[in-house]
Formats: C-alpha cells, structure tokens, sequence
C-alpha cells in the first residue's frame, strides 16, 4: 500500500485547497501579497504546541522529541532565517491530548483563531479514521489563520499512531508535514524521458506527496524552504533559474508544467546528475481559478443555497489565492545552488495535487530539455535515444544572480485556439476575438 502524505486542506478548509509549486499558498489582489507566498512572520519564533499523547509506537517523550528534531531540520539550516518554539501542551483539551473528535473540533477552532497552532498525535489512529477514512493517509497539516498582510498566524499538523510507522518513518512524516506548516507545497524531480533510474528516486524530496526513502532533506526541500526564509547567506549560496512555458506559438503561456533542473555530469549517457534535482511548476504564483462570467448563471442548482450564488458553474468570484497578473501565468523560478544545469519540461503525472490547478492539466505537449535555440520543433523527449548521449545545452547560476529567460517552448503542442478566433496577442493567452 502506498501511503499518502496530505496536506489535506479540504478536509478543514476548502477555500485553501489551491497549492502551489514551492509555496503552498499565494496571495491574490484581495488577499495577501500579490503573487507572494503566505508565510510566517520570522522576527520572533515560530510557537506551536504538542499533544502530550503516545504516537503509535512511540512515547509521549520521543514523539515530542522527535517532532523539535524536525522543526530543527527546516529551520536550522544556514541559508534560512527561521525558529520555532514548543510553548507547552495543546490548550483546551484534557491533559493537553487530542483524544475524540470533539476535542480535534475545539482545538481546529482555536487554531483557526490564531489562538494556537497544535502538533496533534492521533494516538492509535481513531481520529484518521473518523475524520480521513483513507487508512493510505497518515499525516496532514493546515494554514488555520491567515493575515490580510500575507502571513501564516496559525496552523495545525495532525499525526497517525495507527498505520505501524516506524520511528524512521514517522519522523518523515513530521519532516514533511512541517513543510508544508512552514508553507510549502508538494514537489517533484522531474520525469526521465528513459525511465525511472535509481538516481531519481533519490532526487524525491521529502515534499514529495507519498513517503520516500529519504532519511532528511533534499537539494529541492533545502532550496526552497530557504527561498520562503531567506537568511543573510541565502545569496553567498543560492541563484535563480527563471522563465516561461509556453506553446508552440512561442507566446501564449502555459501553466501547470513540472520544470526541473539537474547538474551536468559529463561523461555519462544521461549527461547530468539525476540524483539532485531542484523543481518548480510553471504558474505557481498564477491563480488555478481567476474567476470569469461566461458560466456564472449556468446550472441552477436546487436547493439554491447549495450552491455559491444559486449555479454550479458560478465561478465568477474566482480563487481567493494567486496572482491574477497574466505575466504569471506560464513564469517559473528555480532557487538552486551555484553550477551548470540541464533544465527540463516534463508534466505533473505523478497522481500527486500539485501546482495551481486541481485536477492537474496534462503537459499539452511532449516533455523537453530547454535549449540555447528554443523553438516549437527542437528535440523532445519522444526524440532521446536512451542509449546514446543526450543533446543538452547546459544553463549557468551564479550565487547572488538570476539567470533569466530559460524559456521553453513546448514542441508540437495543439493550436491554442480555432478557426474562430482572431491571434492572440496578449501574454495571458486570452483570444483577442469574438466567437460567432
Ligand atoms: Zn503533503
């Protein structure tokens, strides 16, 4: 059984189900930042509360114990400017331990008032049943409060006795759920267009959606977590890859595409270094919904009050998170580590809800490497010859700098639009013309 790590968010808020590649979360024109990840006020320490409970396996103590460990792995790392206190036992439960679902109820309200930000133990897994019924889940976390100024004020992880986790394995979980309450999404490596070697299993962060072998953080957790939390060394050690995915037309953007970057490796087949991969998804500050007008009264839903503004398609309102500047849209930024790297295209397939978009949209064409003469019709994956060395065109990063316009235009990607419509020219891809 595969065992999924959630970030859960419909399950305690549904408004914030929307992540992000890098960020979980994104502020709108009305809510937060424009197109700035939600995150923690860092001038003082993060204070979060611990239920005083057994988890699984595990005693209250080396629960306890283990979870400071995984706060310290996030925030003591030299490029992040982070700290996080345990201020005492969960508040306003018996013997601060979250034992039914009524106690999980009144602890979720005070965190969703900013009160306390709780690390539930679910001792024995009776919670995860009531409240997941999903025996494949065993962890998830979510933002409770959120400031109108783009700051994360409370959120709450939630953690499974029941799924007979070893101490190895339950301090992933924490590794991971505290990613995403730092305010981290899900990520990926990227997809080798000759299979999946062992070098990219050991490239899957520990922000990846299911448990993976890894026993701490990846290049891609550090980078990131980093880029939320930049410290003043953050620019001795990190650069940035930046650019666009677009369609074959070479303008019009396109969101919800994995790009990844690995360092050359000359010498070998592959022509890069598999084992280390630094991720983004095209669009990640963009919103999944900028609400629109064309279905808001269509499909009357009965009862009226069972539905936003009485219609099924009313999405008028749009997402209350991501940026709705159409610059965003297909823009992606890689925080990556001073070298030389081969950057690839490739589509979020992996089952996993990453990025803006919910369910996720298919790559519109074949994956790629990114190279010096980007065109609709240069080498793609379906084109590798797994047996002979890969063409690749190699992007510098220098610590300190962006290197910018890595764009890549996706080959052999469907017209973006028909016979009816007028060119586009508008960078969001909107059609500038009028159906019939
Ligand atoms: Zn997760």
């Amino acid at each position: 059984m595969k065992r999924t790590l959630l970030c859960a968010t419909v399950l305690l808020l549904s408004s914030l189900a929307a992540g992000a590649g890098g960020p979980l979360l994104v502020g709108s024109p009305s809510f937060g930042v424009d197109g700035q990840p939600f995150v923690w006020n860092n001038a003082q320490p993060v204070q979060y509360r611990v239920d005083s409970g057994t988890l699984g396996m595990l005693s209250s103590a080396t629960a306890t114990a283990d979870l400071a460990n995984a706060f310290a792995a996030w925030t003591q790392l030299p490029t992040v400017a982070l700290s996080a206190t345990n201020t005492g036992p969960i508040l306003g439960v018996t013997s601060g331990h979250v034992a039914t679902v009524a106690d999980f109820n009144a602890v979720t309200g005070s965190c969703d008032s900013g009160q306390q930000s709780p690390m539930i133990f679910d001792s024995n897994g009776s919670l995860f049943s009531q409240l997941v019924g999903d025996a494949s889940v065993i962890g998830f976390t979510s933002p409770c409060k959120l400031s109108q100024d783009g700051h994360i004020v409370s959120a709450m992880s939630v953690f499974t006795g029941g799924s007979n986790l070893t101490e190895q394995q339950q301090d992933q979980v924490m590794l991971h759920e505290l990613g995403h309450f730092f305010g981290l999404d899900h990520s990926l490596p990227g997809v080798d267009p000759c299979g999946t070697s062992t070098a990219d299993i050991a490239a899957l962060p520990i922000m990846y959606f299911q448990l993976t072998s890894q026993a701490g953080l990846t290049s891609d957790d550090k980078a990131w977590i980093s880029w939320l939390y930049p410290s003043a060394t953050f620019n001795s050690v990190y650069g940035t890859i930046t650019g666009l995915v677009l369609f074959s037309d070479g303008q019009s953007h396109v969101q919800d595409v994995l790009v990844a970057a690995h360092p050359a490796m000359s010498g070998t087949t592959a022509g890069e270094d598999r084992s280390q991969a630094w991720s983004s998804i095209s669009g990640f500050r963009f919103t999944g919904n900028p609400g629109q007008p064309y279905t808001s009264n269509y499909l009357a839903c009965t009862p009226a009050s069972a539905c936003p503004h009485g219609f099924y398609g009313n999405n008028a309102d749009g997402d209350s998170f991501g940026s709705r500047n159409a610059a965003l849209l297909g823009w992606f930024e890689i925080p990556i580590l001073a070298g030389t790297y081969a950057v690839e295209a490739s589509s979020i397939n992996d089952g996993g809800v990453i990025g803006p978009n919910d369910p996720i949209i298919p790559l519109p064409g074949p994956g790629e490497y990114w190279n010096a003469h980007e065109s609709a019709t240069d080498a793609n994956f379906s084109t590798i010859d797994c047996t002979v060395p890969r063409q690749i065109d190699y992007v510098t990063v220098q610590a300190g700098q962006v290197t910018p316009n890595i764009n890549i235009t996706l080959d052999n990607t469907a017209p973006t639009f028909d016979i009816f419509e007028g060119p586009d020219t508008t960078s969001s891809g909107n059609a500038t013309g009028v159906h019939p």
